[in-house]
């Protein structure tokens, strides 16, 4: 059962419910433990500098929130370039060079028209 010794009582009730709770249902002592710590730190209870056991108000709680829904929509926008620069050119796979037929293996961030031939120096193509 996940307890925290010498933690606090109200964090180790949470855990305790919420983990008898789970192995009621899924009797999966590795799912229903990582299922009462994330249920734990929803709550907001997390370790302060010193080690101890804390729990966040809820004003805390909402701003963490509200920052990592701003990380995460910065993360889409950035991923959404990066789908734009490849331009349907999956990672992988092979450039070949269109007059001598020279084949090197693509790589990723580098587009095959900007790699020459390194036999006759041509601007290579992707196969
Ligand atoms: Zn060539």
């Amino acid at each position: 059962m996940p307890q925290v010794s010498d933690g606090p009582k109200e964090l180790n009730d949470l855990l305790e419910s919420v983990y008898s709770e789970c192995m009621k249902k899924i009797k999966n002592e590795t799912k229903c433990s990582k299922i009462a710590w994330g249920a734990a730190s929803n709550a907001g209870w997390h370790k302060d500098k010193d080690g101890n056991w804390k729990k966040k108000s809820d004003a805390e709680i909402r701003e963490d929130e509200l920052i990592k829904k701003a990380g995460i929509r910065r993360n889409r926008r950035g991923a959404g370039r990066m789908g734009g620069n490849r331009a349907g050119a999956g990672p992988g796979g092979k450039c070949i060079c269109p007059s001598c037929k020279t084949e090197v293996d693509h790589q990723v961030g580098m587009p095959c028209y900007s790699v020459k031939c390194p036999k006759c120096g041509a601007q290579m193509t992707r196969k």
